[in-house]
């Protein structure tokens, strides 16, 4: 499925990324979450969470 390595691109992408809100790296213990066509992304740091579409 095209679709899982779509995930893991993204996944990586994300977690080099960082939250606005609080400055920092998202990093390794971000938790990445995909609902049909929106990546839900919680930070580790200060939880807050966004929702980026998948494109
Ligand atoms: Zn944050």
């Amino acid at each position: 499925m095209v679709a899982k390595r779509l995930d893991i691109t993204l996944e990586k992408k994300i977690k080099r990324s960082y939250c606005k809100k609080c400055k920092s790296i998202y990093g390794a213990d971000t938790k990445i979450r995909i609902k049909s066509h929106l990546v839900i992304v919680r930070c580790p740091h200060c939880g807050d969470v966004r929702r980026f579409p998948i494109s």
